[in-house]
């Protein structure tokens, strides 16, 4: 029809690119650093053992049926979700400023922020740290809101442009919403220090920017929840009104599962109630009702103190191989006489190591030694096994030599 020429294609995701590219390499060494997923040491998918256990029991309760939840997902689901976040007695849980719904994972809980941000609040800008993860830009973009960036990351040290950060946010214009993720950001695995988080805290409060954090790894990344959930808490206690996307995807491995939660601190419970109605209702446009299934699951394991601590113990082994893949890639770059500081892979954190490697050396390391990564030169830490870490520090030594 004359309207089709219209329709383009859209542009190809670049992680699902690197997944293609590594999928067609027939190279018996090739390694997929590209995924933003959990894998075990043997490269496999890994359903947490609680979450089978809180399968098998959701599954066998004869009370369960398939009815929908609500639309803002079950009150215990969101008590449970807001408690984990925020710690037990925190402020504005007891004060009833907390508005919280389900959201569909990570994504859909930004989603329904950015839609109600854009609906209801004056100031239709979101700054986001440059880099960040790239849906960040797409999902506010798409909810009709503007992006900006600030800086964040300083190639030269691999570590936080701290006076950068400081200085974009003093200059942003009063009340703009503003990015923060919660821990272990995607894709640098730079995270600011306790005192660094003050010195946002300050300069947030200086020009009312509403804060938005972004939980996609609370316990993935230091294997402590409470560790994980501080920048938030420190946020929470110091009275702002902020928003909070909680992804389950990581931390319960629950990717496919689209469980997450969305809450909007108010300044006081009668303006949050009338946030909660409007969260709800914003959500009821989009999809009428969250699935039930991964709810009830993490529900089962919030719920249950058995469960809750056999969670932690496995959250924490999650945390800690990768944590380990931090300290092997490093000794092995040591070994190899790799030349540089490679001291940037031990102090990252998270799922995700910035290595600092430029779009040509990574197009050698993909090229030649079958190593498939996205062009910003991010691995994930989470794809590398023990028995490949030599191999990836070979790699990296002929790349940047
Ligand atoms: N936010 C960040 C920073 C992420 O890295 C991700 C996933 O990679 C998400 C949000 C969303 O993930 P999901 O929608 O699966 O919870």
């Amino acid at each position: 029809s004359a309207r089709s020429p219209q329709v383009i294609i859209a542009p190809a995701d670049a992680i699902l690119g690197v997944t293609e590219a590594f999928k067609a390499c027939t190279n018996p060494n090739k390694l997929n650093l590209g995924v933003g997923a959990y894998r075990t040491e043997e490269g496999r998918p890994l359903v947490l053992g609680v979450v089978r256990e809180a399968e098998r029991r959701v599954l066998a309760d004869p009370r369960q049926d398939k009815e929908y939840i609500g639309t803002g997902g079950t009150p215990d689901f969101c008590r449970l979700s807001t408690t984990l976040a925020f710690g037990e007695g925190s402020r504005p849980l007891q004060e009833g400023r907390c508005a919280t719904i389900q959201g569909l994972s990570g994504t859909g809980s930004l989603r329904v922020g950015g839609k109600f941000l854009a609906h209801f609040y004056p100031v239709k800008l979101v700054l986001i740290p440059s880099p960040s993860w790239a849906n960040h830009k797409n999902i506010f973009e798409r909810c009709g809101l503007a992006t900006q960036t600030y800086r964040y990351y300083k190639p030269e040290t691999r570590g936080l442009d701290y006076e950068g950060l400081i200085a974009d946010l003093k200059d942003a214009p009063e009340g703009a919403v503003v990015i923060l993720h919660a821990c272990a950001h995607n894709p640098t695995g730079v995270d600011p220090t306790p005192e660094q988080w003050q010195g946002v805290l300050e300069v947030v409060q200086q020009r009312r920017l509403l804060p938005f954090f972004d939980s996609a790894y609370q316990g993935f990344a230091s294997g402590d929840l409470d560790r994980d959930g501080a920048a938030i808490r420190l946020f929470a206690d110091a009275g702002l009104e902020l928003l909070l996307a909680q992804s389950y995807a990581k931390n319960m491995g629950l990717y496919g599962e689209r469980v997450g939660a969305l809450s909007v601190i108010s300044s006081d419970a009668a303006v949050s109630k009338r946030v909660d109605s409007q969260l709800k209702a914003t959500a009821f446009g989009m999809y009428l009702n969250p699935p039930k299934h991964g709810a009830l699951l993490v529900t089962a394991i919030l719920s249950d103190p058995e469960l809750y601590a056999q969670w932690k113990v496995e959250l924490k082994g999650m945390a800690d191989r990768i944590l380990s893949m931090r300290q092997q890639l490093f000794d092995a770059l040591q070994e190899v006489g790799a030349p540089g500081d490679w001291s940037h892979i031990l102090k990252q954190i998270g799922m995700f190591s910035y290595t600092g490697l430029t779009k040509a050396q990574v197009e050698n390391m993909t090229n030649k030694w079958s190593v498939f990564m996205t062009m910003d030169g991010r691995i994930s830490m989470a794809g590398l096994s023990g028995t490949k870490c030599k191999y990836l520090a070979e790699a990296i030594k002929d790349s940047v030599e």
